[in-house]
């Protein structure tokens, strides 16, 4: 049974679809849309009775990760998996994973109304927490998914936000489901996302084919100093955490703009002191920040150097360091048969497009290092993202929706097992 070459998806109805969702969590021009927080909820509800209207069969696993089926020809092979992420950073934006989760909804719609089933079942996902605004680290669910996290470790852990763990908060909002998905059952996973960089869009092009990803360090560590008096504590004994932080977050900048000239990338993004008040040392001070580099082995010399930079940070302010939590993702991960098949759609479809290496985090690359994975981006204005003014038009929504169809049903009709 083929697939018309001529379908496409309902742009209408999807851009319907996105204007629902951005007005829930809405904040100025953006969202604000964190993982399990009570606007989540309400997107997620919305979002599970769509795929429920759609005929698809919903399930929940223990990390929340919404997964909506749709029945193949031959349905016990294992699904093609699509779908990306509804939740937000803080002032995120109304695009980034969203369009990706949206757009899948949006294929299996268009596969409804054209009565085409795929030979292989299509599997819609909605990934909890991948930004890790609350919960860090990011990507949670789809790493417990492939086994690179614990679940109940990843239940365990505590917000950044008001101290309740990702566990109680799932079971809060009703969305600690009982795992009817796994991984045996996914076939290859295939992400729509926007790029969150400014080559697509300034290139003027279409559509990305994501080949590769930066390699990505992310540590989540607590300087452990003492509170005293700002007045009488002698310099030479204080132990102020918050200038251990401090120490660190001006020596990884400096690591990153030593490595920009070749794509580096350094980032302190939080630091929280306790008790972090006028006229007292702050005794324990959080740092959580990052490095990224294109190039596996200067990132990882950049991750020796953060670690290196902590130690003696720690050292100068007086302070003990304790890395609570380190990350790593990225490389040469993509499917190249996944990659093809998306260049060559959009080739046909008459996109402008080219290859492109993903920079920021996405799920993709925890699904990839299980099954055959691959991405399609889509430019949003000036590469800004993570922020209220994040954008993206109507008409790239719909290439990458078209892109992500044909590619999905081709990867899903193919022959052999
Ligand atoms: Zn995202």
């Amino acid at each position: 049974m083929g697939f018309d070459t001529n379908a496409r998806i309902n742009a209408e109805r999807l851009r319907a679809t996105m204007d629902v969702s951005s007005g829930i969590g809405a904040k100025g021009p953006g969202l604000s849309r964190l993982a399990l927080g009570d606007a989540d909820k309400a997107m997620r509800d919305i979002f599970v009775g769509w795929c429920r209207d759609a005929g698809l069969e919903v399930s929940i696993d223990r990390m929340g990760s919404i997964f909506a089926r749709r029945a193949g020809r031959e349905d016990d092979l294992p699904a093609l998996m699509i779908g990306s992420h509804l939740d937000t950073q803080e002032n995120g934006g109304r695009f980034d994973g969203i369009v990706g989760v949206l757009a899948g909804l949006e294929v299996l719609r268009t596969l409804n109304d054209l009565g085409h089933v795929t030979r292989r079942p299509l599997c819609l996902v909605d990934w909890t927490n991948e930004e890790g605004g609350r919960f860090p680290p990011p990507m949670l669910a789809s790493g417990c998914f492939v086994g690179a996290y614990d679940v109940d470790w990843a239940h365990g852990i505590v917000s950044t936000d008001d101290g309740t763990t990702l566990g109680e908060e799932l079971a809060r909002i009703g969305y600690l489901g009982d795992g009817a998905i796994d991984l045996a059952g996914v076939d290859a996973y295939l992400e729509l996302h926007i790029e969150q960089g400014p080559e697509l869009d300034h290139e003027g092009l279409d559509v990305g084919i994501v080949t590769n990803a930066a390699t990505v360090y992310g540590f989540r560590m607590e300087f452990l100093g003492e509170t005293a008096h700002a007045g009488t504590r002698p310099m030479a004994l204080r132990r102020n955490a918050l200038v251990a932080a401090a120490r660190l977050a001006t020596a990884v900048d400096d690591l990153g703009h030593a490595h920009a000239a070749t794509g580096g990338m350094a980032t302190t993004a939080r630091v929280a002191a306790q008790p972090n008040k006028p006229g007292i040392l702050s005794h324990t001070c959080e740092w959580i920040g990052d490095v990224r580099h294109p190039d596996a082995a200067a990132a990882a010399a950049m991750r020796d150097a953060v670690l290196a930079a902590a130690k003696a940070a720690a050292e100068a302010a007086r302070c003990d360091l304790v890395i609570r939590d380190t990350w790593t993702w990225g490389g040469d991960i993509f499917s190249r048969d996944l990659a093809t098949g998306a260049r060559r759609v959009a080739s046909e479809l008459g996109y402008r497009h080219r290859d492109i290496t993903s920079r920021a985090g996405h799920d993709a690359y925890f699904l990839a290092q299980a099954r055959p994975t691959g991405m399609i981006f889509i430019p949003c204005r000036d590469g800004i993202t993570h922020t209220l003014d994040e954008f993206t038009t109507d008409e790239a929504i719909e290439a990458g929706a078209n892109v992500l169809l044909h590619t999905a049903v081709r990867w899903a009709d193919r022959s052999g097992t």
